[in-house]
């Protein structure tokens, strides 16, 4: 027998099947194993197994190892390889790599085992003062604990918290005690009980979208309903539905979303059958959860991104929640989108896709719009709450009016009344740091990253400058480095000076933080949410972190400091952005049996987005920028694909990126009418860490396989080292 191995080891090079013999050991398809790779033992996934090898006898080495005693790589998941290596182009190690927890690799990780001990059979029914000395009183006790206590055991660890350790050997030396060794699932998140599950009876709109769901097979289903409209209500009735019909569920949301409110109602409602899989989990309790998918003991599993990769048998449901949040495309390698992931899984179990959103994205709509997906609609919010009033308010008129600061007159009259009728405020910028840029009042010089084309922002708790995309430190400036001016001015305020603000206008009433800065620590995410929660403080500022999770009863004011931001981003999508993101946080305000209000404050108040976002109208929204990519012939009614080049050494990455756009030159001579686009530039970032980064982008009809294709061949063939180059379809970054 040979065993064909994928060896784990990330480059284009060796990527592809190597033939090892099988010697003795007993090796199938989808296990790991150890194996002789030039001078290297290296670690290889078996993808397959054979009668005959082309390879010379006197070439051929062995398996050294096995690392896993069952497959790991179940059958479906071989196939989903074989699609994604295909589909978007990946190489095979790196799409195995995403079907393991990452610590399984190199045994960083392995199964927590623990010491048990219970009574000996030969003892247990026996007067213990046959053999434990009438005065060695602790024996006596742990012979009494151990038989009417834990008659089934104790873990030693426990045991040894409530009786003595000494006793506890003595009895085990003599056989009294036995101790054995069984191995022990960590679990995430033990302190998240499962609370009662009452039933409710679901709305007419609700139970129709049920009955679709279950109904259909190798579908995808589009959810769209306002927060509050049962969406999620509905995903949990489809997942009960398939674990009734013997199958099993995988449901995803946003990295940020999961929150132990989410995870408590899947307890409530599926018990020990949920597991949970995000980036937040320990390494041993990742593995553990993933493990359990594997064995079957989890039948749903709840998580971000990577848990579409869950090695669940049977698949009957997958739900991506929130479906046009990007954190489901991933943007670094390896680039995939989650949603054509659960597309293939679903299609090959026979089970369905729902994509539930109060604003799905505009191809999505548009796919189910025009009868590729199906729609279903939650219209109203099944307590039938008002959604917040939104005013709109223009921030020129408030520069007109002498107010230079970054609350207006309305947003302080609005905070005014909140806190004074004892609720809470939250507001949002999607700007960290105390201010974005520094610059020198008298020549106009902005503080800079050495290693990144980037301004540097500043940070007033560490008096720093700090790059935010290298996170390089630089000491704040006293004086111009260029001009020796000691005028130096701060740029747009973040996050961090906003709290400082508002600490000096309203002492007392306690403002919190939630961005990247303030929640860097494990745990310090929901410590925060956690303290708001209990009112511990009246204010929350956060970035786009607070737009989702939990829900405040107590919040009635929503504040938008800057809505502007996304929708001055040089993208195709950054009206639809603007759209969602606002929507979002507004869905904030007014969530229990008070009113919610919305200050959006703007530089563009007569934007058509605005006025969507204030009437809550998605259709409207919808029509207007759909007809709008259809006429500029973008996204869904074209593909943008992007060619990023980058290298350390600027010549040779050019050097890279002409010979590429020569040869989509010569293919765009070719295939004319394929072609609606096609230029090369530097990136918008044109260096980050040292690295300068230039780019081609290519707008093509949609129904370009070939030409995708083709240029995916190109930028392969024209790879030199040190210089590094991928292309990505639709990204959801342009920078
Ligand atoms: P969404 O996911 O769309 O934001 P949820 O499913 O979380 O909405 O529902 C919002 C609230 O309404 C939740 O507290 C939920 O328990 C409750 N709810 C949902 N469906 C019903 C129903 N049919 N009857 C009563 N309450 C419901
Ligand atoms: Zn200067
Ligand atoms: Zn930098």
């Amino acid at each position: 027998m040979f065993a064909e191995v994928i060896v784990d080891i990330a480059a284009a090079e060796v990527d592809r099947v190597f033939d090892y013999g099988c010697g003795e050991l007993d090796i199938k398809r989808g296990v790991r194993v150890t194996v002789p790779f030039g001078r290297m033992t290296v670690e290889g996934f078996v993808i397959g197994l054979k009668e005959h090898t082309d390879v010379p006898e006197g070439k051929l080495k062995d398996v050294i190892s096995v690392l896993d005693a069952r497959p790991i790589i179940t059958e479906e998941m071989f196939g989903l390889l074989d699609y994604m290596v295909a589909r978007m182009h990946l190489l095979k190690v790196d799409v195995l790599r995403l079907f393991i927890p990452a610590a399984m690799r190199g045994g960083r990780v392995r199964e927590l085992t623990r010491q048990y001990a219970r009574l000996s059979e030969a003892y247990r029914d026996r007067d213990p003062n046959e053999f434990i000395k009438k005065t060695a009183l602790a024996q006596h006790e742990l012979f009494e604990y151990l038989l009417t206590e834990k008659p089934e055991g104790e873990l030693v660890s426990e045991l040894t918290k409530v009786v003595s350790a000494s006793a506890l050997r003595n009895l085990a030396g003599r056989g009294i005690v036995e101790i054995t060794d069984a191995e022990q699932m960590r679990l995430p998140y033990a302190d998240v009980k499962a609370g009662e599950y009452v039933p409710v009876e679901l709305t007419g709109e609700q139970k129709s979208a049920v009955v679709a769901i279950t109904a259909a097979k190798g579908k995808t289903f589009v959810l769209h309903g306002v927060t509050g409209s049962g969406k999620t209500e509905v995903y949990m009735r489809c997942i009960e539905e398939a674990l009734a019909a013997g199958r099993t569920a995988i449901m995803l949301v946003p990295e940020i979303s999961l929150t132990p409110q989410v995870l408590r109602s899947f307890r409530s409602r599926f018990g020990d059958k949920v597991a949970v899989l995000h980036s937040a989990l320990g390494q041993g309790e990742k593995f553990d959860e993933w493990r359990k998918c594997l064995s079957g003991e989890a039948k749903v599993v709840l998580g971000a991104r990577s848990a579409v990769f869950a090695p669940l048998e049977n698949v009957g449901i997958i739900i991506i929640d929130e479906e046009h949040d990007s954190s489901y495309i991933s943007d670094r390698t390896p680039r995939y989108s989650t949603a054509e992931v659960a597309e293939w899984r679903i299609k090959y179990n026979g089970a369905n896709l729902v994509l539930g959103s109060a604003t799905p994205s505009v191809e999505t709509y548009y796919a189910a719009k025009t009868g590729r997906y199906e729609l279903l609609e939650l219209t109203g919010r099944v307590n039938k709450r008002p959604l917040p009033e939104i005013e709109i308010v223009n921030m020129c008129r408030e520069i007109a009016l002498g107010n230079n600061s970054i609350f207006s007159a309305p947003l302080l009259r609005e905070l005014d009344a909140c806190l004074e009728s004892g609720n809470q405020a939250m507001l949002f910028l999607n700007r960290r740091g105390y201010a974005s840029f520094v610059m020198c009042r008298a020549c106009g010089f902005v503080a800079k990253c050495e290693r990144c084309d980037v301004s540097l922002v500043y940070h007033r708790e560490e008096n720093r400058l700090k790059c935010h995309y290298c996170g390089n430190m630089y000491s704040m400036l006293d004086v111009c480095p260029k001009c020796g001016s000691p005028f130096i001015r701060e740029g747009y305020i973040g996050t961090e000076k906003v709290v400082r603000l508002l600490e000096e206008m309203y002492p007392g009433v306690g403002v919190l933080r939630m961005d990247n800065d303030s929640t860097r620590t494990k745990g310090a995410h929901a410590r925060i949410l956690g303290e708001f929660g209990e009112k511990k403080a009246r204010i929350l500022v956060g970035t786009q972190m607070i737009a989702k999770g939990h829900d405040f009863p107590d919040v009635t004011l929503v504040g938008i400091l800057d809505a502007d931001m996304s929708l001055h981003t040089a993208d195709y999508r950054s009206v639809e952005r603007t759209f969602q993101l606002t929507t979002q946080v507004a869905g904030r305000a007014g969530r229990a049996s008070l009113p919610g209000k919305v200050v959006l404050q703007t530089y563009a108040p007569k934007h058509y987005v605005y006025e969507y976002v204030r009437t809550g109208d998605y259709k409207g929204f919808y029509e207007k920028e759909i007809n709008l990519r259809e006429v500029t012939k973008y996204p869904p009614f074209a593909t943008i694909m992007r060619v990023l080049v980058s290298g350390s050494d600027d010549a040779k990455a050019g050097g890279v990126l002409k010979n590429i756009y020569e040869r989509v030159v010569a293919l765009k001579e070719k295939y004319p009418d394929k072609f609606i686009y096609l230029a090369y530039m530097r990136a918008p970032l044109k260096k980050i860490m040292d690295e300068y980064r230039m780019q081609i982008l290519v707008r093509l009809t949609v129904g370009s396989d070939e030409i995708i294709d083709a240029v995916y061949g190109i930028v392969d063939e024209c790879r030199e080292p040190k210089v590094t180059s991928y292309a990505e379809i639709n990204p959801v970054k342009l920078s």
